[in-house]
């Protein structure tokens, strides 16, 4: 019996996908020429061992029928060609992290566990170039260039423990991205293995490069369904001199957006602008030594970074606009110390929420600056006489915005229909769905919702180009029926 009792979701009981869960018979073949190939160390069937990967940061599981642990790029290009004969399914996984089901082999199949594939492959400061294996975690990439004065600027709050390829495959954003732009900004080349294990290298080190199409950046952001990344180039920029960072305090979200309009109006780019609403704050509150002023119903945490004496300016007029907009207090982090423990309790939110309501949606919309308000007070709208909670954080320096809806296991209709309705508003505001966790298993059936059908037709087209059998993350991205 499944350690996990009963629990339907372990494995599916019918495929989602039009490919049918492998044929038994071919699944023993397969792990038996894995196992010859790769040696027995590197592939592993155990029940136990395969529940370790049945998951990623949603509550989805389903269970692998063998993970395989890669260490060079010839031996996934291997385990890619074992899987393409039998028609398998591969899902690449890096860290686990992943908000979407990405990683979660919902058919079955073979897990990819790329984290042996954890070198820095070179840093080159005069080229400001890095090239990595895909599982080096983001946090060690950003600490090892930051000792040549670079600076990796994408900042996902997970960047402790996910790794380069899992933000390039789900193009990660994060704190940064006002200022400096999402992972798809920094990806110069890539080394990938198809789907028939042949090993493809795109992009160029360089700066720039306009031959051909860019292929480099059609497989950022695409999830695990096109390729699996073995090698990443990323571009890296110089280390900011200074960091400052400030906490304001509202009694109302307005005045906090006010805030960013105003700061952003008077042409500072800050590094981040950092919303969080009542319920987030309410759910951290005990984490770190914040003292929350009463009466606190929002707050912002901005960092200014650049050359010392242009910071210091900017950050008395970032505390300004503050005060304009009826901030009801203003703490400064003094010390690197006190800004990390400000960013500690900022990254601690999407763990905290689950001591207010045991399950919860985390959607992370994104819209036009000037829509952020429009969408708030369609979301506040959508819940009036609900018993669901909402919490609200995210990037609005950038639009995006995480809208968590905390519910328990009796509103779980009521939740899909909020949201689906407002993934329809946030489209009708000129948004998208996903700014930055992808679309996985979580929202494809509402892909459409935003793709136009000739997007849509191209997009499959191009899946179906790239992984003719559908064995590279079945079952995600696009519904059943596509393809
Ligand atoms: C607390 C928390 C905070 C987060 N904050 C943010 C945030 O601020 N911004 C943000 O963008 N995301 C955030 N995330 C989501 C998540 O961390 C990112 O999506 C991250 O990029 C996933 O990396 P991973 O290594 O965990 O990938 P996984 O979860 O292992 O995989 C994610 C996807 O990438 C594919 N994949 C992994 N490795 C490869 C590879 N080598 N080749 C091809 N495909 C591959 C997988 O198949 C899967 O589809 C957060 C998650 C958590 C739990």
């Amino acid at each position: 019996m499944s350690l996990f009792g009963k629990d339907k979701s372990t494995k599916p009981e019918k495929p989602e996908n039009t490919v049918e869960k492998a044929n038994p018979g071919d699944v023993k073949k397969a792990i038996e020429e894995l196992s010859n190939s790769l040696g027995k160390e590197r592939v592993l069937s155990n029940i136990e061992e395969r529940i370790c990967y049945s998951f990623d940061g949603t509550k989805q599981k389903a269970l692998p029928d063998v993970v395989v642990k890669p260490e060079t790029t010839d031996h996934v290009s291997v385990v890619a060609k074992i899987a393409n004969k039998f028609a398998i399914p591969i899902y690449a996984r890096g860290a686990g992290t992943g908000l979407t089901g990405g990683a979660v082999p919902i058919q079955g199949g073979i897990v990819l566990d790329i984290m042996k594939m954890n070198r820095i492959l070179e840093i080159c400061p005069q080229d400001l170039t890095a090239t990595v294996e895909p599982a080096v975690i983001t946090k060690h990439l950003q600490n090892e260039v930051a000792k040549d004065h670079l600076f990796y600027p994408p900042d996902p709050s997970s960047a402790d423990s996910s790794t380069l390829g899992g933000n390039v495959a789900e193009c990660a954003g994060g704190i940064t991205g006002l200022k400096y732009g999402v992972t798809r900004n920094y990806i110069l080349a890539l080394e990938v293995v198809l789907a028939d294990g042949t090993v493809m290298n795109v992009g160029r080190k360089t700066l720039k490069s306009v031959t051909g199409y860019d292929l480099t950046r059609l497989f950022v952001g695409s999830e695990g369904t096109l390729g699996i990344f073995t090698k990443i180039t990323v571009r890296l920029i110089p280390q900011p001199q200074t960091i400052l960072t400030v906490l304001a305090y509202y009694n109302n979200v307005d005045d906090a957006l006010h805030t960013a309009d105003m700061v952003i109006d008077q042409n500072i780019f800050p590094r981040t602008l950092e919303l969080m609403d009542e319920t987030s704050i309410t759910a951290v509150k005990n984490y770190g030594n914040l003292k929350i002023p009463d009466g606190t119903k929002a707050l912002l945490i901005i960092d200014v970074d650049g050359h010392e004496a242009a910071v210091k300016e900017e950050l008395s007029v970032v505390e300004e606009a503050c005060r304009k907009n009826n901030a009801i207090e203003l703490v400064r982090a003094n010390t690197q110390e006190e800004r990390d423990s400000l960013w500690a309790v900022r990254r601690s939110i999407s763990p905290a929420l689950f001591k207010i309501a045991p399950l919860k949606i985390n959607e992370d919309i994104c819209v036009p600056r000037s829509k952020i308000k429009t969408i708030l007070d369609k979301v506040k709208t959508s819940l009036e006489g609900s018993s669901i909670l909402m919490a609200s954080f995210g990037h609005i320096g950038d639009g995006n915005i995480h809208l968590n809806y905390m519910h328990h296991e009796d509103q779980k209709e009521e939740v899909h229909r909020l949201v689906t309705q407002i993934f329809k508003d946030v489209v009708d505001l000129g948004g998208t769905i996903s700014g930055e966790h992808g679309i996985g298993t979580t929202k494809k059936e509402f892909i459409r919702t935003e793709l136009s059908p000739g997007e849509f037709k191209i997009m499959t087209d191009l899946k179906r180009f790239f992984d003719p059998k559908n064995i590279l993350n079945p079952g995600k991205m696009f519904p059943a029926e596509a393809l």
